[in-house]
């Protein structure tokens, strides 16, 4: 059987572009998609002779190919006679012709449509030793169960729910709109494939009433501000018996008191005396497993980091766990005696007399101005 030419099965001029041949089968492929046209052989054919029109034509090197020689150059790369095989894959096509109008699949055919429940987010407010530690939370959501009034059929009791009469229970009507026929979702039922006459006093009709149901959450060890924890199948409940949605779980973790956590690693300040500072001693710092010592060597700066390895977070992910990184800070003493003042001032004309080394902040910050003032031309 002699084959007919592509661009005349499509009904496309030569030199249409990709956008109009994708157009032109898009239509065909509407009109004689086997779905809408069940048991129709004629139409079968005339939709898989559009589709590897459309297969070669879609593709620039074939079509080329198609264009100088004809059907012999491109026989077999297409999908061929009554198959789909070979070539561009029929869900390809699909995905990208009709990814925007069947949305991807997952509807009941030929039923009411049975969507999947919406997912749900809730917002876990977590401390930081139970973010680093993992622990079990029981959180309250809210949440739709079976009306009990009606037995979830949403009709008042002693009555039954009727089979829609716009829809014939299906839940899904077909809209002809030229040469197109779409299918949407029943208006007067809104997919439920039946009608109540006197919708259930406690549910209004919906078969479902609002409750709040208690879950365990557990909660692994190191997560973090933004990490989510999905429990499937805790969302909603799915419309006309469809399967529920996720329940996700977004960590929050308040601000602690002594530690800020930066990833992996936690960093708090230490406040020493100038006394410690200058002649080094042995400090009690705070971890998550409680308080270590830390030697600090004389003369220490304040603002100085101190790096306790390992006692910062082991992540969620996986991997070694963290730093703990302290940083002093030396404080100025307050409410000295008159006593203690006069042992300063006295330790302070010591170190007049000995000179500036023993401030080498103050020492490189006098010379620093120094030069200043002697570089300004006044
Ligand atoms: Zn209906
Ligand atoms: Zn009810």
């Amino acid at each position: 059987m002699a084959k007919r030419d592509y661009y005349e099965i499509l009904g496309v001029g030569r030199k249409d572009d990709e956008k109009e041949i994708k157009k032109a089968y898009r239509r065909l492929a509407m009109k004689y998609h086997p779905d809408r046209n069940p048991d129709d052989t004629s139409a079968e054919e005339k939709f898989k002779e559009a589709t590897e029109a459309y297969e070669v034509l879609s593709d620039a090197q074939k079509r080329s190919a198609y264009d100088q020689f004809g059907h012999a150059a491109v026989d077999g790369s297409a999908g061929g006679q009554g198959g789909f095989g070979g070539g561009a894959s029929f869900s390809d096509i699909f995905g990208d012709v009709f990814g925007d109008i069947f949305g991807g699949g997952g509807g009941a055919r030929g039923g009411a449509r049975a969507n999947r429940g919406a997912d749900l987010r809730y917002t876990l407010e977590l401390d930081l030793e139970e973010a680093v530690k993992g622990t079990t939370v029981k959180i309250r959501i809210p949440t739709h169960i079976k009306c009990e009034g009606c037995g979830g059929s949403g009709a008042e009791k002693g009555t039954q729910p009727e089979t829609c009469g716009t829809c014939h229970g299906a839940g899904q009507v077909r809209m002809q709109q030229g040469f197109f026929s779409i299918q949407q979702t029943c208006p007067k039922c809104r997919g439920a494939g039946k009608t109540i006459k006197s919708p259930c006093r406690s549910c209004h009709g919906t078969g479902t009433v609002e409750d709040q149901k208690t879950l365990s959450v557990k909660v692994p060890p190191g997560v973090d501000t933004g990490d989510r924890i999905r429990l499937t199948g805790e969302g909603e409940v799915g419309a006309h018996g469809g399967p529920p949605g996720d329940l996700y779980v977004q960590v929050a973790v308040r601000e602690h008191k002594i530690f800020t956590r930066d990833g992996r690693d936690l960093y708090c300040e230490v406040p020493i005396s100038f006394v410690d500072a200058a002649l080094g001693g042995e400090l009690e710092v705070p971890t998550l497993d409680g308080r270590v010592k830390l030697k600090i060597p004389e003369e220490t700066q304040t603002g100085k980091l101190f790096r306790l390895r390992g006692k910062g977070v082991a992540p969620v992910r996986g991997g070694a766990a963290g730093d703990l990184l302290c940083r002093v800070v030396v404080e100025t003493p307050v409410k000295l005696t008159k006593k203690q003042k006069e042992l300063l001032r006295e330790l302070q004309s010591t170190m007049d007399e000995s000179g500036s080394h023993h401030a080498p902040k103050k020492h490189g910050w006098f010379e620093g101005v120094k030069g200043f003032f002697e570089s300004m031309k006044f």
